[in-house]
């Protein structure tokens, strides 16, 4: 057997071997699908030499993407480029090339949901809607859901009929549809349903991508909805070369449109399919992996399997009901503290603990904060939901696509440029009547004369600011454009000139995301690369809260049961098992839905390689309330034999004394320990650093003129328009540069 195959066990052996025709690796929890995956694609690229442009491998999340694309690497190479992806990245790279057969713009614009939900306000306010009956993430859920359905603003608007709220409705969709349009914006399901979209109505593209993928592979394939399937089949088409990885038993997407009827019926879809099992579960211990089993048993819609693993039992899963939330992050704080000083070859980010929704972090936040205990939460685009870095992110998509007037509208009166609502309304209106975006409107002597003399000098300001360096962006480091861009739109000493400990905060976030961008340039330059604007947009439009995390940063993560999906720990911890938040109270009217929370329970507890550990709190305080609590049911489908701790249901009444923690008192103070956050404050740059260079700006410079540019040299004009300038460089060909931008001089 092949050395880097000798590690797999019989049947993974079989599956990475298996390269023609359609494949199914059936699997439970931590049995290697992931693995076997990796192995195949090297056995593919190494022994079969096969092409590894013609593997097509997608997963969900950007990070389980990496880590395949890491694992590949060290087994058979870098090969730059390669498609390793999620199924949005893959679409993106698709769109990229092929959008302008569907009418876009190839440099389309990516919307998130803070976008989204910014397109959704001004229908809102368009149609004159009661927000508390259409609010916008309503709007938008229904939108989404149509989308996922291929389900178009036309035919919904049919099926709506010509009243009641579903009529709304629809207005709302085609009026979401147009302004998207109109800004050559593209939102999350857009990138597939377009390129389903793409792969339908041009079948002649749809065989050059069949001919590219010849061999596709799908991890995660219980999560795939209808679209995603139906994308992974037409590409399937010709050569059936696919294989999917999956485990029925993890599928937590269906409120999503995941549909756990991909999986089960894949021999059907492909006909002849191999299936293979592997039922070895590598990763946790034998109580871990029996009690888990013990739970999804209870599960009727599932195909019957059941893991084996030829670890120890271990520890048994501790359960423990805490008198209130607080308590019960003390306590996890105190066990962590003390496992580690047991074991002290576990480090803090061998800790996880999993909650059931978001709000959940912040006990721990604020327990673990005050403890000094190193923690990263995972909680939804954090970072980049700072308004700050949104008002940054959205300057800096007006330099890649002026025409982005949600951007626009967001940055206009930010820093304050005496630009207010009237203003703003008469710039749109201008626009619309002259079908104008809203930047050119701005720059409008229509517009500008309307304004007082200082909001127009900052109009005036601003609009040439975008226009610059959207001449410059591909002339400039993406650091350096940054720079530029804090300073000329005044942004970051408007913030400094505030000097309250918010705008200090601010300032910080700010210069914080220098070192995103500056880490971005360093991965690019050493994989001989230049990072340019639209491409650090892209790799940030598709970070996803998983993104967020290092697994390299020693501190426990904090995350969401559904973001744990893949992933592994020593250690985890699952707070929260109450009736109505685990299982949630909106899944326990029906049934189907308390299938699917249990299959969540049981992703969770799959994760912990060696400790598992359950708690609820007696009394909780959620959204504002505080409310007694029961137990979830969950706890009582655990078979007895693999639990200790607190008996459950049949002890309602505990020795609150006996065993009471002090975690406070235990807790071994860990006070050498210097957070890296506090490291980087003290390591901070402020914006006085910035420095401008010396430019022509307001020099005139007529063709023929001989120029010189700080890094492409000697060059001769060869037009002067405006503020830009197109020079033929004697050594790098003709460019066209902002001539109050570029480090230019006459020579
Ligand atoms: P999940 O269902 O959670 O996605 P998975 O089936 O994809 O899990 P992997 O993540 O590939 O499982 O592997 C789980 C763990 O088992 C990893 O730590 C991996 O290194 C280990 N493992 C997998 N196969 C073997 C093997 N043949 N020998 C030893 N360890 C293995
Ligand atoms: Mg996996």
């Amino acid at each position: 057997m092949l050395d880097y195959l000798s590690k797999l066990n019989e049947q993974q052996y079989k599956a990475a071997t298996c390269v023609d025709g359609p494949l199914l690796i059936l699997a439970g929890a931590g049995s290697g699908k992931t693995g076997t995956m990796t192995h195949r694609i090297a056995y593919m690229i190494k022994e079969k030499n096969i092409n590894p442009y013609n593997i097509l491998a997608v997963t969900f999340t950007n990070k389980a993407a990496g880590e395949m694309r890491g694992r590949v690497e060290d087994l058979c190479g870098r090969y730059p480029g390669m498609w390793i992806s999620t199924f949005h990245s893959s679409c993106l790279r698709i769109l990229r090339k092929e959008a302008d057969k569907l009418g876009y713009d190839k440099n389309f614009v990516v919307y998130d949901t803070v976008d989204q939900k910014a397109v959704a306000k001004a229908i809102i306010k368009e149609l004159e809607l009661d927000e508390k009956i259409f609010a916008p993430a309503y709007i938008l859920s229904v939108i989404s859901d149509n989308k996922e359905n291929q389900i178009s603003a036309s035919d919904f608007l049919i099926k709506a009929g010509s009243f009641g709220p579903n009529k709304t409705l629809a207005s709302c969709y085609t009026m979401y549809e147009e302004k998207l349009k109109s800004n050559n914006a593209l939102d999350f399901d857009d990138l597939i349903l377009k390129t389903v979209e793409l792969f339908e109505k041009f079948p002649d593209v749809l065989s050059a991508y069949q001919n590219m993928f010849k061999y596709i592979m799908v991890d995660e394939y219980q999560d795939t909805n209808m679209l995603q399937y139906k994308l992974i089949k037409l590409l399937a088409g010709s050569t059936k070369n696919i294989c999917v990885v999956g485990d029925d038993d993890q599928c937590i997407y269906e409120w999503r449109g995941a549909n756990i009827q991909n999986i089960l019926s894949f021999e059907v879809d492909f006909p002849g399919a191999k299936i293979i099992k592997l039922e070895q579960n590598y990763r946790s211990t034998g109580n871990i992996i029996n009690a888990a089993h013990s739970v999804i048993e209870n599960n009727k819609g599932r195909k019957d399997k059941k893991l084996w693993t030829a670890s120890d039992d271990g520890e048994k899963i501790e359960y423990y009901r805490a008198d209130d939330d607080k308590e019960e992050a003390r306590y996890i704080a105190a066990k962590i503290n003390k496992l580690k000083r047991e074991d002290p070859t576990l480090s803090f980010k061998d800790f996880a603990i999993l909650y059931r929704t978001n709000v959940q972090s912040r006990r721990f936040e604020e327990c673990f904060g005050s403890l000094g205990l190193p923690y990263q939460v995972l909680s939804g685009l954090r970072f980049y939901d700072r308004k700050e870095i949104k008002d940054m992110l959205c300057y800096m998509r007006l330099i890649l696509n002026p025409k982005d007037d949600i951007s626009l509208i967001r940055v206009l009166n930010e820093p304050k440029r005496g630009i207010g609502d009237k203003s703003q309304q008469n710039i749109q209106t201008v626009a619309r009547l002259n079908g104008w975006n809203l930047l050119e409107a701005l720059g409008s002597d229509v517009v500008l004369d309307g304004l007082s003399s200082r909001a127009r000098d900052e109009a005036i300001n601003l609009v040439n600011t975008i226009k610059s360096l959207s001449v410059e962006q591909n002339n400039m480091s993406v650091s350096d454009l940054y720079d530029t861009l804090l300073f000329k739109t005044g942004y970051m000493k408007a913030l400094e000139d505030m000097h309250t400990v918010e705008a200090d905060g601010r300032v910080d976030n700010i210069l914080e995301f220098k070192s995103v961008i500056a880490e971005k340039e360093k991965e690019c330059s050493e994989a001989d690369e230049t990072l340019t604007l639209e491409s650090f947009m892209e790799g940030l439009a598709l970070v996803s809260d998983i993104d967020n995390h290092d697994p390299d940063a020693d501190s426990v993560s904090l995350m969401t049961l559904h973001s744990a999906k893949g992933l592994e720990f020593k250690v985890v911890f699952m707070p929260g098992m109450e009736m109505g938040l685990f299982p949630s109270y909106r899944s326990m009217d029906k049934g189907d839905n308390l299938e699917e929370e249990r299959r969540l329970c049981y992703v969770g507890m799959t994760r912990a390689k060696e400790r598992l550990f359950l708690s609820s709190a007696e009394l909780r305080m959620l959204y504002g309330k505080t409310d007694f609590t029961s137990e979830s049911p969950f706890l009582s489908e655990i078979d007895k034999k693999y639990l200790t701790g607190h008996a459950v249901y049949d002890k309602k009444k505990k020795n609150i004394s006996s065993d009471r923690f002090n975690p406070v008192s235990k807790y071994n103070g860990n006070d050498s320990y210097v957070s890296p956050i506090a490291a980087a404050y003290n390591a901070k740059t402020r914006a006085s650093s910035i420095v401008q260079k010396a430019t022509l700006a307001g020099v005139e410079v007529l063709p023929g003129d001989k120029v010189e540019h700080e890094k492409f040299g000697v060059g001769t004009v060869i037009k002067s328009e405006d503020n830009v300038l197109t020079v033929v460089f004697d050594g790098c060909g003709t460019k066209n540069l902002a001539k109050d931008l570029a480090p230019l001089k006459k020579v």
